[in-house]
């Protein structure tokens, strides 16, 4: 099994702070954070492994709606102008955001109205893949459904299609249903309640995914995956696999910042795109072990480098795979 990297940040290891430091280089050197040629080569891949983006440096630019961008929009009210990177290396998944945006008004008359439309089909093809991630997991991971069916008529809609196909497509898999509201207080008070898959739609997601990711307490060991899939569900997915911090401009330089978020997005990637789920499972233990063993950076209590804990994880993982 081989992966051909068709381009690599230079630095000693693959953490955030060298893969932003690669994006800054080609503003720098071409005025543009994605030149045509990157995404030329990022669309032809399997799979895109993507750093942070995003610094003072680059002023301000219009905020975007993408689910881990949400978080640092709402802190700083702004996003910077790499974060159209964003969108152009997303746009097949962002088609359903910016339809949904189509429908905002707002004309300063002092009454304004959005509308969340939801077909049949659309929800079919996410619950299709929540139930291929599901599937993915050894043994199958239980597929939760949050909704707020009991006020919105797209909710009812979502819960009767996500039923549906669950029922006659995935009967293996468990289904558990959740109003949006319980399962926030959930998330709170026993998020392994809703271990597994959770699939949703794209405000609750929004909001939910950002709710999660405070949970194990830094943003550092969070991965991330824009997955395309096709209608059946099924198929491969091309992804773009991210961890949901950005450039953490205030710690970066200094060789502290965690690269396990960014470690853990290569263990899906392998998992999702590269259909290699046993690999996959390596890193996890691999990073498991090596934070375990106290080889943790500041954000989680340690005094370890960036380098040493990616440095710990390879040998950890050249370890397990010799087993
Ligand atoms: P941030 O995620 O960069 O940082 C928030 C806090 O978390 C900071 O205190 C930072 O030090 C800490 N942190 C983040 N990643 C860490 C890691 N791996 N290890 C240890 N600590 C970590 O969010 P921000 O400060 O709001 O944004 C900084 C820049 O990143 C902005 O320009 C923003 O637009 C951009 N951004 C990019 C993406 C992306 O590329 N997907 C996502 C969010 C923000």
């Amino acid at each position: 099994f081989e992966i051909e990297l068709t381009s690599i940040a230079t630095g000693d290891h693959c953490g955030p702070e060298v893969t932003a430091e690669a994006v800054k280089a080609s503003i720098d050197a071409t005025g543009s954070p994605l030149t045509d040629e990157a995404l030329n080569a990022a669309k032809s891949a399997d799979a895109v492994i993507l750093g942070a983006i995003g610094g003072p440096k680059w002023g301000t630019g219009a905020v975007s709606s993408g689910t881990r961008h949400s978080q640092a929009a709402k802190r700083d009210g702004h996003i910077r102008k790499p974060s159209t990177v964003l969108l152009r290396l997303r746009e097949p998944s962002r088609l359903i955001s910016s339809d949904k945006l189509k429908y905002a008004k707002d004309d300063g008359s002092g009454f304004a109205m959005d509308t969340e439309p939801y077909s049949r089909m659309e929800i079919e093809r996410v619950t299709r893949l929540a139930a291929h991630l599901a599937l993915a997991e050894n043994p199958p991971a239980p597929v939760w459904s949050l909704d707020k069916a009991n006020v919105m008529a797209t909710s009812r809609l979502w819960r009767k299609t996500v039923t549906e196909v669950m029922e006659k497509e995935f009967p293996q898999l468990k289904l558990g249903h959740h109003l949006i509201d319980s399962a926030a207080m959930l998330m709170v008070k026993n998020p392994r309640a809703l271990n597994g898959i959770i699939v949703t739609s794209n405000l609750f997601g929004d909001i939910i995914s950002d709710e999660a990711s405070v949970i194990p307490g830094s943003l550092g060991l969070l991965p991330s995956a824009s997955l395309t899939a096709s209608p059946d569900g099924k198929s491969k997915c091309n992804g773009i696999y991210e961890p949901i911090h950005g450039s953490a401009p205030d710690i970066s330089g200094k060789g502290i910042v965690n690269p396990v978020a960014t470690l853990l997005s290569v263990s899906m990637m392998l998992k999702y795109s590269l259909q290699q789920p046993e690999l996959a499972k390596k890193v996890d233990e691999a990073v498991r072990n090596v934070i375990e063993k106290g080889i943790r950076t500041a954000d989680i209590g340690g005094s370890a480098k960036t380098a040493e804990v990616g440095d710990a994880v390879a040998k950890e993982l050249e370890t397990l795979l010799k087993k």
